[in-house]
């Protein structure tokens, strides 16, 4: 591609409303505009690069047995009406009416639609367990927009949902995306780390987040250097140990997000009721109270499911029910069953709430997730006392240690929440009907191409690894004037295309020092600076990374690339 023909809007100061170089970056060397808050055009190499990142993820997909489907993003309200997030999701879910009064949401996540599709088409036993995905924006009008595309209101998302006919088959299909995100961030050359995330999965089964350690992340996490343990602080429920907490309220403060301060309101209510053993408890949040009612023992496909609870929200001025929760652990990725602790997270009505939760466990505390001012070690010498950088690693090898990142994939077992609430069945080899048990795994497209930015940036600009790269080659003409420069740049370029190799050619009318800073804002790889020995047909080649450049003669350039 000329750049003299290219839309790449490169600006010299950093644009006022970005604060993260990710940001910033992005809109100086051209390859994203804000359309309006949290919504984002990408430019020609903002799109290129996240073909790049779309690649590496199909690849991994397809690799491992996933199939490629689009779903539309506007979706009827009967289907969330159905799973019952159109009650629960809040105002992140866009909503809208169609001219015949009819309402609809744009697609936030797909559960919904995906189950429609499964109990509708498959019925049998002999085609499970099937994992499908796509690629596709979603929608969330997200409460605070901000950090470009990190977190937008429209982004792009590849989210698959597995479809098993047990909870041992959807422990493999889980392992088997928890293995492709994997390889996909490693193929990415990102520094991740794949975390324990909220513990309140159907059936007492986990759910990861995969966190690019960086220090403009939303999420701190918990790890050790020298074992596999990681955590997100945040999703580590609070234990019934609470009272001892309330001591140290000024500790919790610090380390609770601003959406969670009613976390402290709630567990004062959920920490002392549940050890009486009351099955139901109404606890104020803002001005509003929530009703939470556990069931006790539930069952689904014969695995006992503890606690499953309901709750809703009671405006007591008018003692009207305005929503009704189903299910526990309303993360956006949806509601799934609690295992014995009782949780509470609410995402509902105009904010997010709380995102608390609350449980005893045999041992007295809770170690796994581990949260400072709210998780607790026993310390043999007293009896409790909150986790600290420093303490020995649940898994006792090595300290934990806290860090920030940014998630760009989540992975879920759902179990039967969906498939129950919208009746996906199949018949099973003994022609029993049984209910589906289902996964979703999500990877922030857009998110994480800034992420990658985040990661691999200098002062002077992005620093493309090769598998992101818009291009691989950028060539700059530095005289163009020149007729022999002219000359062997056009030749090289050709030379180039013939071969197959992305290439972006400057052959713009500008100074050199706007060529060499544009390049290196662009952070394309391989320069190839076509100068004073044009006559020669020697060139001068630089990597993006490194300092030096190396003369080389057009004859042997070729070589030198592939
Ligand atoms: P967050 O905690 O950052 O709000 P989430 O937990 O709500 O994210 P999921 O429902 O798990 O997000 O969605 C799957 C993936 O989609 C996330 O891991 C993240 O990479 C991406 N994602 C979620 N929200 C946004 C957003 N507003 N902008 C860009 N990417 C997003
Ligand atoms: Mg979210
Ligand atoms: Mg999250
Ligand atoms: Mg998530």
């Amino acid at each position: 591609m000329r750049q003299s023909k290219m839309l790449v809007p490169t600006l010299k100061e950093n644009p006022a409303e970005a604060d993260i170089a990710s940001h910033q970056l992005l809109v100086r060397a051209g390859y994203i505009r804000q359309l309006a808050s949290g919504i984002y055009t990408l430019l020609p190499l903002g799109k290129r690069v996240l073909t790049k990142i779309e690649t590496v993820i199909r690849q991994e997909m397809d690799r491992a047995g996933a199939q490629e489907m689009l779903l539309s993003a506007l979706q009827p309200a009967e289907l969330w009406q159905e799973s019952g997030r159109w009650y629960t999701y809040g105002s992140e879910l866009m909503r809208m009416k169609d001219r015949h009064d009819r309402e609809f949401a744009l697609g936030a996540t797909h559960e919904e639609a995906m189950t429609s599709i499964l109990r509708n088409e498959v019925g049998t036993y002999k085609k499970l367990p099937m994992t499908l995905y796509q690629i596709q924006n979603k929608f969330r009008d997200e409460k605070r927009p901000r950090f470009g595309l990190l977190r937008g209101r429209e982004f792009l998302m590849k989210d698959a949902y597995s479809f098993n006919e047990s909870f041992e088959s959807l422990d493999q299909s889980y392992q088997n995306m928890y293995d492709a995100y994997c390889r996909i961030f490693e193929r990415l050359g990102l520094n991740y780390r794949a975390v324990i995330a909220d513990s309140g999965a159907m059936g007492g089964k986990e759910t990861h987040e995969f966190m690019v350690l960086s220090e403009v992340g939303e999420d701190v996490i918990a790890y050790s250097d020298t074992s596999k343990y990681a955590a997100n602080v945040e999703m580590a429920p609070v234990t019934n140990e609470y009272e001892k907490s309330a001591e140290t309220t000024g500790e919790m403060e610090k380390v609770s997000t601003p959406d969670r301060k009613t976390m402290q309101e709630v567990a004062d209510y959920l920490g002392h009721e549940l050890e009486r053993g009351l099955k139901s408890i109404m606890f104020k949040v803002d001005d509003e109270y929530v009703l939470v009612v556990t069931r006790g023992d539930h069952e689904v496909n014969d695995v006992k499911v503890k606690n499953f609870m309901d709750a809703k929200v009671v405006d007591l001025a008018t003692e009207e029910d305005t929503v009704r929760l189903m299910g526990t652990g309303f993360g956006s990725l949806g509601p799934v069953g609690a295992p014995k602790e009782v949780k509470v997270v609410a995402d509902y009505a105009v904010e997010p709430l709380v995102n608390v939760s609350c449980g005893a466990n045999e041992e007295g505390y809770h170690y796994k997730n581990v949260t400072p001012g709210k998780d607790f070690v026993p310390d043999e010498y007293a009896d409790m006392r909150f986790v600290e950088e420093g303490d020995p690693s649940p898994d006792g090898e090595g300290v934990i240690k806290f860090a920030r990142g940014i998630e760009v994939g989540h992975v879920f077992k759902l179990g039967s929440f969906y498939a129950e609430n919208m009746g996906a069945t199949f018949l099973d080899n003994s022609g029993k009907s049984r209910t589906m048990v289902m996964g979703s795994y999500g990877i922030g497209v857009s998110r994480t191409l800034a992420a990658m930015v985040e990661q691999f940036h200098d002062d002077k600009g992005i620093v493309w690894p090769k598998q992101a790269a818009p291009y691989l080659v950028h060539i700059l003409s530095l005289n163009p004037k020149k007729e022999e420069q002219r000359v062997l740049a056009d030749n090289i370029y050709a030379d180039l295309l013939d071969e197959g190799i992305e290439v972006l050619y400057d052959d713009r009318p500008e100074r050199a020092g706007v060529k060499f800073a544009d390049s290196d804002l662009i952070g394309i790889p391989l320069r190839i600076i076509v100068g004073k020995r044009a006559g020669e047909e020697i060139v001068e080649v630089k990597m993006r990374n490194e300092e030096s450049k190396t003369e080389i003669a057009r004859s042997s350039l070729m070589d030198e690339i592939k």
